[in-house]
């Protein structure tokens, strides 16, 4: 039976919990809030599903000669409610179209992150938009399992680890799932999540968010959330005290700091990023409207690419050069010792003041290495004199 030594080899994917036979397995958050598996032992009859499914366990070399693409959706209302190009989206219709079922991230009613399915083109705005907090996957491989069975093509989008764990879920591969993940920077805890929200909301009641509002363009994207009483909050991403937190690493998974997965080579036949950097990369393809970068990962990758061409501006890039100004694309999150001081706190003090105080002390530090790596230097050239 499965059982967790170190936190930082779950990446909370739930496999094991959709395959556990017996339903033995619960999926619990820790302190930190986020999701572990937790098995009832007086259920559990030893038959080592678990272990088998678990992507950590079990992991996968690919071997593969990805194709880099810099694009973007040509339908403008679509793009500017998407975070980078609009890509999922045509991704999706595609899929509802052939009668099939989309797998993707959306919010519940409390502005939690889960994963579910739609096979509509009116639901597909649920999942349109990156959300900035652990996406549960619940019963999701289940459920796309009992589609592909039927003979339904299925999109199953995600972070690369859930791909991972849907992946050894299925124990094989199915003419008819095409699998889409992102480069993924990390993902924030939903207890800070929660708290973070509550904070903002200061009483009102959430009736909207986007992580990645475009008004003031795509690079300078804001954080918006929108309130019952007809008020909203809206703050400049790298301004944004949540925004700045995530980026800077002070909430992310344990495994993020330790992931697998951030690599050229992935398992999944498309994967989308945004296309930072463009203006020094692909000037032609920059309208501060949000551009993707996509790997073509696989044949079926391929294919489907095909399929959605007429409704894209694209352009093949060098892949090497594309990924310089985007490091999730193939390098894993630093942990930072700042995590630990930031959970002794947020609770007990103003979230805003706190993370600024956090990204003061790291400027400090670095000022205080650079001092003293001049003082070093000078210390040295007088010596040699
Ligand atoms: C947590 C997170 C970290 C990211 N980090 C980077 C990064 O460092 N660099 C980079 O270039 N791009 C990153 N991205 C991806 C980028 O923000 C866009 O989501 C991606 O380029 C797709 O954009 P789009 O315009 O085609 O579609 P959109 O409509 O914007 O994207 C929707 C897609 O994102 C998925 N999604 C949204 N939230 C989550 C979630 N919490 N968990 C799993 N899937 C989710 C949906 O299921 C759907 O597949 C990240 C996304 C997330 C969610
Ligand atoms: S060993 Fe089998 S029964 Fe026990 S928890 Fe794992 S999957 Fe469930
Ligand atoms: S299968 Fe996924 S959730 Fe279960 S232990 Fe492995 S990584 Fe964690
Ligand atoms: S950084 Fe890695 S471990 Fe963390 S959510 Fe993304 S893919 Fe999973």
């Amino acid at each position: 039976m499965i059982k967790i030594t170190r936190k930082e080899n779950c990446t909370g994917c739930h496999a094991c919990y959709n395959v556990c036979p017996k339903k033995c397995i619960d999926m619990n958050f820790d302190e930190e809030g986020f999701l572990y598996p937790s098995v009832d032992s007086s259920k559990c009859v030893e038959c080592g599903l678990c272990e088998k499914v678990c992507p950590i366990i079990h992991t996968v070399e690919v071997e593969n000669e990805p194709i880099a693409v810099g694009c973007y959706n040509k339908d403008e209302k679509i793009r500017m409610e998407s975070s980078s190009g609009g890509i999922f989206t045509l991704l999706s219709e595609l899929t509802i179209q052939s009668g099939g079922v989309v797998f993707g991230a959306g919010f519940d009613e409390n502005y939690n992150v889960r994963h579910a399915y739609v096979d509509n083109m009116d639901d597909l705005k649920k999942f349109r938009g990156s959300k900035y907090v652990q996406s549960t996957i619940g019963s999701s491989y289940y459920d796309a399992k009992k589609f592909l069975e039927q003979g339904r093509q299925v999109l199953f989008t995600g972070t690369p680890c859930q791909i991972a764990g849907l992946k050894r879920y299925l124990k094989k591969d199915y003419y008819n799932l095409v699998c889409q993940d992102i480069v993924c920077h990390g993902v924030p805890s939903t207890y800070v999540w929660n708290h973070y929200k509550n904070f903002i909301a200061d009483g009102r009641k959430i009736v909207g968010i986007k992580f990645r509002d475009k008004s003031t363009g795509w690079k300078t994207y804001s954080l918006q959330i929108d309130f019952d009483d007809g008020s909203s909050y809206k703050d400049i991403g790298n301004e944004n005290s949540y925004i700045k937190g995530f980026v800077k690493d002070f909430y992310l998974r344990p495994s993020c700091y330790e992931c697998k997965y951030k690599t050229l080579h992935r398992e999944s036949d498309i994967t989308l990023a945004d296309f930072w950097g463009i203006e020094a990369n692909e000037p032609e393809l920059d309208d501060n409207k949000g551009t993707s970068l996509i790997f073509i990962n696989s044949d079926k990758g391929k294919i489907t690419f095909d399929e959605i061409k007429e409704n894209i501006i694209s352009k093949i890039v060098d892949i090497e050069k594309s990924v310089t100004f985007n490091p999730s694309a193939f390098r894993t999150s630093a942990y930072t010792n700042k995590k630990a001081k930031f959970y002794r706190k947020y609770k007990s003090e103003n979230f805003d003041l706190l993370i600024n105080k956090l990204m003061k002390d790291s400027l400090l530090k670095k000022t205080i290495v650079y001092t003293n790596s001049i003082k070093a230097k000078i210390k040295r050239k007088l010596l040699k004199k």
